[in-house]
């Protein structure tokens, strides 16, 4: 009966699939059930003239061959990507569905030191306390970030958040809209009060370069392949000849790349030198990791607390 009911309650813990893996730098914050609360400290850039310690990763997602392929999208360095243009055509003919089917998901990514975690410990014991991990970060966390950066911290007089000494923790709390829907900016939110990041993991942290978080990025012709690997395997996209036709364009060099870092500070801040508009109707889809996607519906705010970061660094 005790293993009935074991096998029973790690089942429920297990559900959809959702191992957690304890060996991923990855923090699996949305294993948590709702109604739990996770305490983060996002960790500061290793280049301390960098005041947004986020790196945006940008992937689609892609049936082939009957299984669901992540393929980093170009994008992340201003290099052009066959996938986006593709869902560009689509949503230039009015073919919303497709266009969103295609379009990139965006996630923000940073290093975090997690200091309470309600995950299950794993068989040593363990779960992700007091270790510094990769936060994958959707809409409505990165939201909720910005908007408390913009009412809550004076750029004068308080330090950011992420200040190792005087910045501050931040909760993520898990609720619930109905439907399994998880929902994270109803309760999560920077602690009120300063606290610097716990001794024992200030004495061995290392700051990251944030782009070596992005994962490697292949070339137009190959993700051209997967693309037309993808519409020849499947079978309502391709219908429409004049949409699914096969595009031909070089490669392109990948010297030209600027740091994502740094590509992603600049389309914030509204200097985006790649010249494309990234005008997308947004993706706010379930990622299969439970993370939620994102759209650039929220690029005003991000812009207006860059040029913030900017103003109260430079003065
Ligand atoms: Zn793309």
């Amino acid at each position: 009966m005790a293993d009935l009911q074991k096998f029973l309650k790690e089942r429920e813990e297990n559900k959809g699939g959702n191992r957690i893996n304890y060996n991923s730098d990855i923090y699996p914050f949305w294993n948590m059930k709702v109604g739990e609360t996770a305490t983060v400290r996002i960790l500061p850039d290793m280049d301390d003239e960098n005041p947004f310690p986020f790196v945006e990763k940008l992937e689609h997602k892609l049936m082939i061959n009957g299984k669901l392929e992540n393929i980093p999208c170009p994008k992340m360095h201003g290099d052009s990507c066959p996938i986006c243009e593709l869902s560009q055509e689509y949503y230039n003919a009015d073919d919303e569905e497709n266009g969103k089917h295609y379009y990139r998901n965006r996630m923000h990514l940073c290093k975090a030191v997690v200091i309470s975690d309600p995950l299950p410990e794993n068989d040593d014991g363990e779960n992700f306390e007091g270790k510094v991990v990769t936060l994958q970060l959707g809409f409505q966390i990165m939201e909720k970030i910005i908007e408390q950066l913009g009412t809550f911290f004076d750029p004068e007089e308080d330090a950011l958040p992420w200040d190792l000494i005087e910045g501050y923790n931040f909760k993520i709390k898990k609720t619930s809209q109905g439907k399994g829907h998880p929902k994270y900016d109803i309760g999560s939110t920077f602690e009120r009060s300063s606290s610097p990041v716990p001794k024992s993991v200030l004495k061995d942290l290392e700051l990251v370069d944030l782009d070596t978080l992005l994962p490697e990025v292949a070339g137009y012709d190959k993700i051209n392949e997967l693309l037309q690997a993808h519409i020849s395997g499947g079978s309502a996209e391709d219908d429409d000849d004049s949409l699914s036709k096969k595009k031909k364009k070089s490669s392109t060099d990948s010297g030209a790349r600027k740091s994502a870092s740094r590509a992603a500070l600049e389309r914030l801040s509204g200097d985006d030198a790649d010249g494309e508009d990234d005008d997308d109707d947004g993706t706010e889809d379930q990622t299969e990791d439970g993370a939620e996607a994102d759209s650039d519906e929220d690029d005003e705010d991000l812009r207006q607390l860059v040029a913030q970061i900017k103003r109260s660094k430079g003065k």
